[in-house]
């Protein structure tokens, strides 16, 4: 048994169908999302091929908890804040780290500024149009968040 499973071992159980994936793959996997990030311009998310997306937008007046289609209704909202927290971590595995070493010295409710900053959220049409966002962008990058698990490092354009 290696360092990394012996460290990290019981960690495994609640990632599911991972649940066999060795840590110290993982970590391995985590440098390569770092790598293909760094050289498309993008971050990893961690969400690829959600099974249902809802309106994640806490300022969009929608109510109805409609599961949004990609390519059709669901839209992205990458924001200035989720950029300018993402561009020293574009992994997860990083980002995960950024948030735990932060948290020791900060109050955690600050990443949930504006939806929070870790990452870029799913919205419905209303919310996307509320927020004036670029709604052929939006959509777009919903397709490629949800295709690849990867979202381009820049805030959503605005219309
Ligand atoms: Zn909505």
């Amino acid at each position: 048994m290696g360092i990394f499973q012996r460290l990290f071992g019981s960690a495994k159980k609640p990632f599911g169908s991972r649940a066999n994936a060795d840590a110290a793959d993982s970590i391995v996997a985590a440098m390569r999302a770092r790598q293909s990030a760094q050289t498309s311009g993008t971050f990893e998310t961690g969400e690829k091929s959600p099974e249902r997306i809802l309106c994640s937008d806490n300022d969009c007046p929608c109510t109805d908890q409609k599961s949004l289609v990609i390519g059709k209704t669901a839209y992205l909202y990458i924001s200035q804040g989720v950029v300018d927290f993402r561009k020293d971590c574009l992994s997860i595995l990083e980002r995960d780290m950024k948030i735990q070493k932060m948290g020791r010295d900060l109050s955690p409710s600050l990443l949930f500024v504006d939806g929070g900053v870790a990452n870029p959220f799913y919205l419905c049409e209303v919310g996307a149009r509320q927020r004036r966002l670029n709604l052929k962008v939006a959509l777009a990058d919903a397709e490629q968040v949800a295709k690849t698990g990867f979202a381009p490092l820049r805030p959503t354009p605005k219309d």
